[in-house]
């Protein structure tokens, strides 16, 4: 399976900056010592041209040379620096990465990337562009080339947090469909309207969420006809998670990824998959949830080759 990372490198964050950067570097440590069938490579950043598919040129110029509006930046939640814009934009071909993989070999990953909370001409919640809307259009862009029937993409955000900028990106196109399933009462307070939302309660527990999570899934296949899945695996749903306010389990946590692979391979839907959020009080727990994510990933993996043979 082909998973794809942004950069070397961590970005350095002022002491004591509340986002977990490390984790990126801690689950692609573990996944290349305890899973060999994961061939990791880094991405290319993604060009102006692809970025323009979802984001203004002012905005994407604002990020590349650091003029962007300060109120924007505090929104993002990251201080400005070359390297936060080269991985802004490394995370972006990350998921591209990921697209074109999975709809070769079936399954692929982005080992970050998820940043849902970005719009058009603006970021916001610690996400800068939103990789999964670029590689949603791009890959509809290069699939028109060769074929006539086009792409359609459905993005499944499991993140605790809503997809509001995916949303509001996707609203009125019924090329893409936008399922969100997240917390009522968490960020972001005014939330869009997706082509379906499901908010669950604070303290959610296993199984109401796998109820709620089975119900969507449903609806989405009667409404909708995909060629491509982009799963947002947010670890933030988790017990542990700081921010999430629900209360996954372990196996609640694991019974979602499997129900999520399952659903995508049982209609034999290609599935690309990013990491979203997850704040874990202990950023091991976060890492450890992102690994079993990929433990479940590689099933399936395993079925797309053997079926490939
Ligand atoms: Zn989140």
């Amino acid at each position: 399976m082909r998973v794809f990372y942004a950069t070397q490198y961590v970005l350095s964050l002022p002491q004591g900056h509340r986002f977990p950067m490390e984790k990126y570097r801690l689950l692609r440590d573990r996944l290349a010592a305890e899973l060999p069938e994961v061939e990791l490579g880094q991405a290319e950043p993604a060009t102006d041209g692809e970025l323009a598919l979802v984001h203004s040129p002012a905005y994407v110029a604002g990020i590349q040379d650091g003029s962007v509006d300060p109120r924007i930046l505090r929104e993002i939640g990251f201080p400005w620096s070359p390297a936060m814009a080269d991985r802004a934009r490394r995370s972006v071909g990350a998921t591209i990465s990921a697209c074109r993989a999975a709809l070769r070999d079936g399954i692929a990953a982005n080992i970050a990337g998820g940043t849902h909370h970005s719009y058009p001409d603006k970021g916001g919640g610690f996400c800068v562009f939103n990789d999964a809307a670029v590689a949603a259009r791009l890959m509809q862009a290069e699939w028109a080339r060769t074929r006539r029937r086009p792409l359609q993409v459905a993005i499944v955000d499991l993140d605790v947090h809503q997809g509001n900028g995916t949303a509001r990106i996707f609203q009125g196109d019924p090329s893409v469909f936008t399922l969100s399933l997240h917390g009522e009462k968490n960020f972001p307070f005014r939330k869009e309207a997706s082509d379906l939302d499901v908010e669950l309660p604070d303290g959610c527990t296993d199984e109401p969420y796998q109820q709620a999570l089975e119900r969507a899934l449903d609806e989405l296949a009667a409404r909708f006809d995909p060629g491509l899945v982009i799963y947002l695996a947010g670890a933030d749903p988790h017990e542990g998670d700081r921010l999430g306010r629900l209360k996954l389990s372990w196996d609640g946590l694991e019974a979602r990824d499997r129900r999520v692979f399952d659903w995508a391979w049982s209609r034999g839907l290609p599935l690309a998959f990013a990491m979203a959020g997850g704040y874990g009080h202990r950023i091991e727990d976060t890492v450890q949830a992102q690994v079993n994510t990929f433990r479940v990933a590689l099933q399936y993996a395993r079925r797309w080759q053997n079926r490939a043979r």
